[in-house]
């Protein structure tokens, strides 16, 4: 079954009409005909909508005209929102993380410009950047079937991440490779302790790692640091062993 993201206010009723890149993709692409049947999800911010399935009931010119057969609820979010806050890495870097840390359901990728990032991008390239991510997390929302469209934040800095997750999260995980090896108990407990309906945030530093100033000062506003296990990841695989513990936790 095609899933696609829309905006369910538009219904009228209880026809939808899809234009856009969607509409090129159904008509176009995947060459899709009236009578053939259509998931559509919210693409409201953090909105679980559960499944709507359309049949296809006409192609105008620009836009396909479905009507609603049911609404389902499905469980394909993990139980614990995710907001991964991620040290900006290097060149395009970034595009993987985004795609991966989708498909293994983070909520909200929170770009931060840590002290050791290299790449400072300046104004309008920066705004690209994020629309670039965005739409590389709403690609990889559709193909891996979740039932929320991921967030990308603009790029923030150290600071404003520490206050957004402080605010936003029940509990700061701050994957420290100095912790390899040490604490990988602590690092249990503490995912044990993360319970259903619970929001986690997650920061990763960049290929240089984080400043000691920067872990002390997540410390300080209330996290922990977590241990990924005795090697050192690279900053693009850190995101993804953290989701997989989660997945490991919650859903085997
Ligand atoms: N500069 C460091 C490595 C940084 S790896 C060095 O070369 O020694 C990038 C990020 O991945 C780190 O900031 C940390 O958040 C995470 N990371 C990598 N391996 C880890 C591990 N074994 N335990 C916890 N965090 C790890």
């Amino acid at each position: 079954m095609v899933q696609i993201f829309a905006d369910l206010s538009d219904m009228q009723e209880d026809i939808l009409q899809i234009g856009g890149s969607d509409y090129n993709h159904i008509r176009n692409v995947l060459r899709m005909r009236p009578g053939e049947e259509l998931a559509v999800r919210s693409r409201k911010a953090g909105e679980d909508s559960g499944e709507y399935r359309f049949e296809i009931v006409s192609f105008t010119e620009d836009r396909v005209v479905c009507r609603l057969l049911s609404v389902e609820q499905a469980k394909a979010e993990l139980p614990v929102r995710v907001l991964l806050f991620q040290g900006l890495p290097k060149a395009d870097k970034m595009d993987f993380i985004v795609q991966k840390a989708v498909e293994m359901g983070a909520c909200e990728i929170i770009p931060v410009e840590m002290r050791r990032s290299i790449v400072k991008l300046a104004g309008s390239k920066r705004q690209k950047r994020v629309d670039r991510w965005q739409s590389i997390a709403e690609a990889a929302a559709k193909q891996s079937r979740r039932a929320v469209l991921p967030q990308v934040h603009d790029i923030v800095s150290m600071e404003e991440a520490v206050r957004y997750a402080a605010q936003a999260a029940d509990a700061v995980f701050v994957p420290y490779e100095r912790m390899a090896g040490e604490e990988e108990t602590g690092t249990r407990a503490l995912l044990d302790a993360l319970q259903p309906g619970q929001t986690a945030a997650v920061f990763v530093g960049p290929e240089g790692g984080f400043e000691e100033s920067e872990v002390a000062a997540l410390i300080q506003s209330g996290g922990h640091t977590v241990s990924l296990g005795r090697r050192i990841l690279r900053t693009e695989t850190a995101a993804l062993a953290f989701l997989a513990f989660l997945i490991y936790r919650f859903e085997l």
